[in-house]
């Protein structure tokens, strides 16, 4: 195994098909605390503190920010339009960096895996280790991003679920991961890809991250102020911008916070469903025993601006004799219906010691031929970096594997 430090971001990136541990660096090298990933309000709050007078806080706001978010430097020297004094004032108690990658790996479809360590947010913390996953596509790139470490709901089918929670991520963490994937593929002003052969969209107008989708690690409508505050910041026309239209929000189903999510946040919806009647997703998705199927689809049926140009899709996985009959893709569309609604077939991605397997092909056209016929697009999901483990249910912190492996090359 090779080690490397990525303090550079543009170190030398895992071949494809390769897994390279790397020496975190970003979090003990920059004891001063991060301005990446910031609101607009703390960084107001942090030019105060460096003496900037009230009456030009706010255009000064705007030129951090837009230094930030827009060209993502890391560096206080570059951003030519603040005063000497102000740059250093800054520097002195902030600094620009990012979570260290501790592991990054390339799937033999383009898709990459990383494990971001996030340094502690106080005294009580001992930091945070979560994983994101970058799905590129010929016209598209989607960030998969982690709300939480670990999660609490346990679905029987996810590997995730097997870990514990650990903590929420807050608005910061959240946001610095789609930093960290930006300053990674390049996909900055002036910023040049891995020369790993890795796909990364390219082209006039496309970007590198072009979707945002929370469907890694945790329940984001447990995090809710902090996804809310995340995307706010990602979705700025002045900085990240990306559009909310191409942020996807995936929860297990936390009924009572459904409808915030659509009024305060205008994200698109996601929902786990996976069953079409309680006891099979009590099962599933144990969440369901406290929010039953039932009272799941008022919740769609009433999210704000739902419409044909905004619709919610329902993922759905696809367990060999679990779920995956015709019968069952009928009650699907008679669940649905009148709802704007796309299904996402997901065949089952095993991890080690899953209870499940995945349905055969023959069942998932069948489903999908059933769903497609009463009118909903169901297109069936390829399963994306599946060789390592970075496909849908399958992200787990890797870190006790990359200690253990660390522990074993010691005592050789
Ligand atoms: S599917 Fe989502 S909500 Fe369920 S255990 Fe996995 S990460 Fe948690």
């Amino acid at each position: 195994m090779n080690d490397h430090t990525l303090s550079d971001p543009h170190a030398p990136a895992a071949p494809v098909g390769a897994t390279i541990a790397l020496t975190p660096t970003g979090c003990e090298a920059a004891p001063l605390p991060s301005l990446a990933g910031l609101t607009r309000a703390q960084l107001t709050d942090v030019l105060r503190d460096a003496g900037v007078a009230e009456r030009e806080l706010r255009m000064r706001t705007t030129q951090l920010w837009h230094w930030i978010y827009h060209h993502g430097v890391t560096d206080f020297g570059r951003m030519l339009n603040m005063s000497k004094a102000i740059r250093a004032s800054l520097a002195e108690r902030n600094s620009l960096a990012r979570p260290a990658i501790v592991s990054e790996q390339v799937s033999r479809d383009g898709t990459r895996k990383w494990l971001l360590r996030m340094p502690p947010v106080d005294n009580r913390d001992k930091g945070a280790e979560v994983e994101c996953v970058y799905i590129p596509e010929s016209d598209r790139g989607t960030l998969c991003v982690s709300s939480q470490v670990g999660c609490t709901l346990n679905c029987s089918f996810c590997h995730t679920g097997t870990q514990k929670l650990v903590r929420n991520l807050t608005a910061q963490e959240i946001v610095s991961q789609v930093m960290v994937a930006r300053e990674r593929l390049g996909d900055f002003p002036g910023g040049q890809p891995p020369e790993d052969g890795g796909l990364i969209p390219s082209g006039e107008g496309v970007r590198a991250v072009s979707n945002i989708v929370f469907m890694g690690m945790g329940e984001p409508l447990y995090n809710f102020d902090n996804v809310r505050d995340a995307l706010a910041i990602m979705s700025d026309g002045e900085g990240l911008s990306l559009s909310r239209r191409r942020i996807t929000v995936s929860t297990a189903g936390v009924v009572p916070q459904i409808h915030a999510l659509g009024e305060q946040v205008g994200a698109m919806l996601a929902i786990s469903l996976h069953a079409t009647n309680d006891d099979l997703r009590n099962e599933l998705v144990p969440l369901n025993k406290k929010y039953r199927i039932a009272e799941l689809m008022d919740a769609c049926r009433a999210y704000p601006g739902l419409g044909n140009a905004r619709r919610i899709t329902f993922e759905y996985v696809m367990l060999k004799g679990v779920n995956d009959s015709p019968a069952e893709a009928r009650a699907l569309v008679r669940l649905l219906k009148g709802i704007p609604a796309k299904i996402n077939l997901i065949p089952f991605n095993p991890w080690p010691g899953a209870q499940y397997e995945c349905s055969d092909w023959d069942a998932i056209e069948k489903f999908s031929d059933i769903v497609f016929d009463a009118g909903y697009a169901s297109p069936v999901r390829t399963p994306r970096g599946r060789d390592i483990l970075a496909a849908c249910g399958q992200l787990k912190s890797e870190t006790e594997k990359l200690r253990a492996r660390a522990r074993l090359a010691l005592e050789d």
